[in-house]
């Protein structure tokens, strides 16, 4: 079996064996046609089952042969241009190589010891990140393992930072269209359900800082401590951006935390053409970007940065037999003191491939393409009178419905695009997502892929349409 650890002895067997997986991969990149096989979990849980994990195959060729079967052949493919749904980005090459070699060296960006210019590695790129962002001479901040984690950091460091004599005093306002790790970081540091805030968004499903504003003055009023103020800087829903600037000076007049949650939106921090549209987050105290978003990353490439690196404290335990205080004497760059992981992933070595091949206005270009093609995809909805389209994209998103021709009930009408996104999903042809609107149902493109165009988004909607149309034209027939 020790023919199987990575060492100097087996040097060559690991050249081969990840050959070979990166073929297999390369071989299916190349000759996938849709982004889904379109398998039901009624087909693929016999398949998994069946495997008996007591009984090895021996190596690995004979594993990834297993693999087609089990994984492969119906995994659903991001890179493929008719994948629209969720927010995953195809993901750029210098960013898989960093991720094999961070995996078959396996640093751990804990403690100095186990990770040396990793540590630093990662060091510079929150100091480049956060210097995007406009944070200042003290920020800092820490890779996490996504949105969630940083957003629960966030809010962490926020508690810390509030003076209150009683959990129960503490409120967090944020829109209606945050993320809802909002709500679950809150449940986590134990603040009563009641201690989110959620405000009610504009027409384009910004945050509306008048009721911000009356709802921080109520809390004074009350008695309460406004902990923190959640903006997001590209909403899940609709990539829609609050009003930073006017958040920012809410925030600071009432001596609340400001985060921006831009998990999404951080993507406009390399942008050429459009870091405007995040003006006023360099106001923020405390800032979510998650690189497997925006910036082309395999999952999971994450932050959180901070203004004023003191805050991290709050985050600081010091295990004798790992950072002990003395390391701090001693000036030992050990990233545990700032993270809520112990052992982590050098998940940065990624973007710092990816910096160092494409830089970063290369990155920023593909997501300045996506954004383009949201218009293209608007205007494609504005004029098409079978769709009804909510927002114009700040970003990348759109979210639509289908509207059939005849009178049809609201509820038929929510039905028939339910319909529509299972039925593509089961064909595999396109994946689009689905969302609700004021309480009605609508499907959703997140458009992440430079390489889907116009044309991609034209024919789904005429798929979606046709399977709208269908599901209509049978439940008409079955009412009669
Ligand atoms: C995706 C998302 C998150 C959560 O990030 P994960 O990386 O999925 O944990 C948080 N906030 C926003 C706005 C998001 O879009």
């Amino acid at each position: 079996m020790r023919s199987h650890l990575l060492n100097d002895v087996t040097a060559e067997q690991y050249r081969r064996s990840v050959t070979e997986g990166v073929e297999r991969v390369a071989h299916r990149l190349a000759t996938t046609r849709r982004p889904f096989s379109g398998a039901t979990p009624d087909a693929l849980a016999p398949r998994i089952s069946a495997v008996d994990l007591d009984r090895p195959l021996g190596d690995s060729s004979a594993a990834l042969d297993e693999l087609s079967g089990l994984y492969l052949d119906d995994a659903v493919y991001f890179h493929h241009p008719r994948y629209l749904a969720h927010l995953n980005c195809p993901v750029v090459i210098p960013a898989v190589v960093g991720e094999a070699v961070l995996s078959a060296v396996n640093s751990s960006l804990d403690t100095w010891d186990q990770s040396t210019g990793g540590t630093l590695i990662e060091r510079r790129l929150i100091e480049w990140t956060a210097d995007r962002a406009g944070l200042g001479p003290a920020a800092d901040g820490v890779f996490t393992s996504g949105g969630s984690q940083s957003n629960l950091q966030a809010l962490l460091l926020a508690r810390e930072e509030a003076k209150y004599d009683d959990p129960a005093q503490l409120r967090v306002f944020t829109s209606e269209s945050s993320h809802f790790s909002v709500e679950k970081s809150a449940k986590l540091l134990g603040l009563p359900a009641r201690s989110v805030v959620s405000l009610p968004t504009d027409r384009e499903r910004r945050m509306q800082t008048v009721w911000l504003a009356a709802e921080l003055e109520r809390c004074a009023a009350e008695g309460l401590v406004p902990m923190a103020v959640v903006a997001t800087a590209g909403t899940t829903d609709f990539g829609s951006i609050d009003p930073l600037p006017e958040i920012a000076e809410l925030a600071a007049r009432h001596g609340a935390w400001m985060h921006v949650d831009a998990a999404y939106g951080c993507g406009l921090l390399a942008s050429p053409t459009r870091r405007h549209l995040l003006d006023g987050i360099e106001r923020a105290d405390s800032v979510t970007v998650d690189y497997h978003k925006s910036f082309f990353q395999p999952v999971s490439s994450s932050a959180l940065l901070v203004r004023d690196t003191a805050t991290l404290r709050h985050a600081t335990h010091h295990a004798e037999y790992l950072n002990p205080r003395r390391a701090v004497a001693e000036r030992i760059p050990n990233q545990v003191d700032k993270s809520l992981q112990t052992t982590r992933r050098f998940d940065a070595l990624k973007l710092w491939m990816t910096l160092r091949v494409m830089g970063a206005d290369g990155v920023g270009q593909l997501f300045d393409e996506v954004c383009e093609l949201a218009s293209a995809g608007f205007a494609l909805l504005a004029a098409d009178p079978r769709y009804d389209v909510v927002v114009s994209p700040a970003l990348s998103t759109l979210v639509f419905r289908y509207i059939p021709a005849d009178a049809t009930g609201p509820h038929a009408i929510d039905r028939a695009n339910l319909h529509a996104r299972k039925a593509l999903f089961a064909s595999g042809d396109a994946v689009v997502a689905g969302t609700s609107v004021d309480g009605r149902q609508y499907l959703k493109f997140t458009l992440l892929n430079p390489e889907t165009t116009a044309e991609d988004i034209a024919a789904v909607l005429d798929l979606i349409a046709d399977h709208a149309e269908q599901y209509l034209g049978e439940n008409l027939v079955h009412a009669s």
